[in-house]
């Protein structure tokens, strides 16, 4: 991850800790041959259609930039699902993320904006700011920036 996102991420987990949140990052940084490797097999196992909605193109990943972490819990065997969203983790994630400059990247409800699925686990730094604009506003990145 970039400097600034790392160390906002750190801030976050401490204070999941002391509110008694178990979260653990899963996956923060990809590079380019294991995002081909992650998009070739769901095309293969899924078809492209679905490849596209769930998974990002090589190149596009927003793990690619360092400010995107996907992160899980004991509660569901650290897996990345949309039940995480129902947890008490998932619902801690929504409420604490923008004031350390995170969002829930790929909301639910959004999916004709963003292109992706419900992604709870998916957190993305954009600053305090933004963030809590973003997230009190209930709109997505793309809404924020004007691209649509
Ligand atoms: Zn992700």
């Amino acid at each position: 991850m970039r400097q600034d996102a790392a160390k906002a991420l750190e801030e976050l987990f401490s204070e999941a800790e002391k509110d008694g949140i178990d979260i653990y990052a899963i996956s923060g940084y990809r590079s380019y041959d294991r995002q081909e490797y992650i998009f070739t097999s769901k095309v293969m196992e899924r078809g492209i259609y679905v490849a596209n909605q769930t998974s990002a193109k090589p190149g596009e990943s927003e793990h690619q930039t360092g400010l995107a972490m996907d992160v899980s819990s004991p509660s569901v065997n650290f897996q990345l699902t949309q039940y995480y969203g129902h947890t008490r983790e998932g619902k801690w994630l929504v409420e604490n993320v923008p004031k350390h400059g995170f969002i829930i990247r790929y909301p639910e409800g959004k999916e004709y904006i963003t292109g992706y699925n419900y992604e709870p686990w998916h957190i993305r730094y954009v600053g305090k700011n933004a963030a809590e604009f973003i997230m009190n506003e209930n709109i997505t990145l793309e809404e924020y920036l004007g691209k649509v």
